[in-house]
């Protein structure tokens, strides 16, 4: 690997953020309409898409200038959040097709998105920088009558130091910003369970990838589709509040006796 390059101070320690939303549309693509002909209102529920994800992505894009990467297509279809061993990438809808149609599928939606973020990572990573991945979701309030007791979740590795540091800077910084939100780790979802940020980890370094993902309880949509302003904003200020502090940790500042 290259040699490190000084971080721009808006992102603290790291030197790119990378914004991807896997789930950010139902649409079905031309063609693929006869294999969800069964899937009817299913595709304006949560099992089609994260609502409210793609706006708050798109915010967190042009707030930290970053590069985004979003998904074109219903996940009912393939689901670019999931790895494509003992087709888990597919939904009821899909798993059944031959394995040809399967690929072909996966060719169409599935690599093209992994490939460009993973490319987008890489480069920066070979020449030695350190990238921040956010992965932005929504989770419905109640999955299978249980009601989800969080509005937001930070997903991570508890094992990578990065990941578990800006985590742990972020929520605190939310909980000054939002203290009545109810914030969580690893929930609803393990941060470690199938998933994009779990498949790179396998492929960058702890020191040169944190991977998260961001979920918001779709309780808080507002007007349809989208976040509450003041909750997009509160996400938005805390991350930037969080690069801030850990900068001053990279940096290697006074720090208080043990
Ligand atoms: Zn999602």
């Amino acid at each position: 690997m290259g040699r490190r390059r000084k971080a721009p101070q808006r992102l603290g320690g790291f030197t790119l953020l990378v914004v991807t939303c896997e789930h950010a549309s139902n649409a079905v693509p031309r063609g693929a309409s006869v294999l969800l002909k069964g899937a009817g209102s299913l595709l304006s529920t949560h099992r089609g898409w994260d609502r409210g994800a793609p706006p708050l992505a798109r915010a967190m894009a042009r707030r930290f200038n970053a590069p985004l990467f979003t998904g074109a297509a219903t996940r009912l279809l393939i689901d670019l959040n999931r790895s494509l061993e003992r087709g888990r990438a597919f939904s009821e809808f899909t798993r059944g097709l031959d394995p040809l149609a399967r690929a072909l599928l996966a060719d169409r939606h599935w690599t093209p998105h992994r490939d460009a973020v993973t490319e987008e990572i890489g480069r920066e990573v070979d020449a030695g920088g350190r990238v921040l991945h956010i992965g932005v979701h929504s989770f419905t309030p109640v999955l299978r009558g249980v009601r989800r007791n969080a509005d937001v979740g930070l997903l991570y590795d508890p094992r990578r130091a990065l990941e578990k540091s800006l985590c742990a800077a972020w929520l605190a910084a939310l909980a000054t910003a939002a203290p009545g939100l109810r914030c969580r780790k690893n929930y609803p979802y393990l941060g470690t369970s199938d998933g994009f940020t779990t498949t790179l980890r396998k492929r960058f370094p702890p020191d040169h990838y944190a991977g998260i993902e961001l979920e918001v309880n779709q309780r808080l949509l507002r007007g349809g589709d989208t976040l509450d302003a003041a909750l997009t904003r509160n996400l938005l200020g805390s991350l930037a509040q969080a690069l801030r502090d850990e900068a001053q940790e990279v940096q290697g500042g006074p720090r208080p006796g043990r």
